[in-house]
């Protein structure tokens, strides 16, 4: 079986620019690629899950997100992107992206698809957030989560929490 440090994106390997929905707003951090090499080098995929509810706020495209997911694949080499665009249902109805989904963090659908298309060993598995929600997710999911960024009170960055923390 595989094994795999899953990777929250905005904030993470790219800046939280509020709602990145432009490629004038997708600054993919200087570090991503060697975070990405490391993962790689002790053994693990790495796999970015991602909420992107600007799809269903009617902000951005689906069409454009999966060129911006092309373009992190090239410019980081991770190995593949999860991401939910929906939100719950409501007034404002963005079809087909307002419904109760199971893969909004921190619901877990998207690590167990992820492990089911690449039989993926969980509990070997990391989660990477700058968010309680990623970690609550990877709590979940039965992974060992490690948060970073501003929201760590340890303060350390990613590549530091990828030396320290993935075994
Ligand atoms: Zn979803």
């Amino acid at each position: 079986m595989k094994k795999a440090v899953f990777l929250d994106r905005d904030g993470v390997l790219c800046e939280d620019t509020d709602y990145v929905t432009s490629f004038e707003k997708f600054h993919i951090f200087p570090w991503a690629k060697e975070a990405v090499d490391i993962i790689h080098q002790k053994g693990y995929m790495a796999i970015v899950v991602t909420n992107q509810s600007a799809i269903a706020r009617g902000m951005m495209t689906e069409a454009l997100l999966l060129e911006m997911n092309d373009y992190l694949k090239e410019q980081t080499g991770v190995d593949d992107i999860f991401y939910c665009p929906h939100l719950p249902p409501d007034e404002k109805e963005i079809k087909p992206y307002r419904i109760f989904c199971n893969c909004r963090k921190p619901l877990t659908g998207m690590i167990d698809k992820a492990s089911e298309k690449y039989k993926i060993d969980l509990t070997e598995s990391y989660m990477i957030g700058d968010r309680e929600k990623d970690i609550e997710m990877g709590r979940c999911a039965g992974v060992t989560s490690v948060l970073v960024g501003e929201a760590s009170t340890e303060k350390w960055n990613l590549l530091e929490a990828i030396k320290e923390k993935v075994k």
